[in-house]
């Protein structure tokens, strides 16, 4: 699973080599069975747009369940190099004016808004007058806008942990 959590970005390409110095934060518990026994798994590359090389992302394993767990900015949606924001406003663009965003490639912007019509579509009738109130109702069910996977589009918060004393420890989400 994928945790969204606060990291900073710039500071892990300052680091470069000495990512394993980044103050990597520590789930308290497993979000899928909520063990709290996890274990270090070695870092995976990872490639965002604010970053000019790839950037080494922590990840957690469930003894428990197996489960292996990667930490993520929460800026930047599963798969996409690019934060979300820019995904929101391309698409809201798209709805409102019919255009494009200005300083990005048609194509990556063609490639959101398939993703978008393709859940929009799910939702609802899709149509111009209601593209606008669908955008709405995903944004707010915490969709990953543009994401083209029927499995992996949303991101949900951590979940209750096993005992209440240990919560709010960890302000992240998964998807
Ligand atoms: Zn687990």
């Amino acid at each position: 699973m994928i945790l969204y959590c606060d990291l900073d970005v710039k500071l892990l390409e300052e680091l470069g080599d000495g990512y394993m110095d980044y103050p990597w934060p520590r789930p308290p518990w497993c979000p899928r069975c909520k063990s709290p026994r996890l274990w270090g798994h070695g870092y995976v590359d990872r490639y965002f747009d604010e970053s000019k090389k790839a950037l080494v992302m922590r990840r957690y394993r469930c003894p428990d369940c197996g489960a292996v767990h990667t930490l993520r900015p929460r800026f930047y949606d599963r798969r996409f190099q690019v934060i979300w924001f820019t995904i929101f406003l391309s698409l809201l663009k798209k709805i409102t004016f019919g255009g494009w965003l200005a300083g990005w490639s048609r194509q990556r912007q063609q490639y959101w808004w398939r993703g978008f019509r393709k859940h929009a579509s799910r939702k609802q009738n899709f149509t111009p007058e209601t593209a606008l109130s669908i955008f709405v109702t995903l944004f707010e069910a915490e969709h990953l806008l543009g994401t083209h996977s029927l499995t992996y589009y949303e991101r949900t918060p951590l979940g209750g942990p096993p005992h209440r004393r240990f919560a709010a420890t960890f302000p992240c989400g998964v998807g």
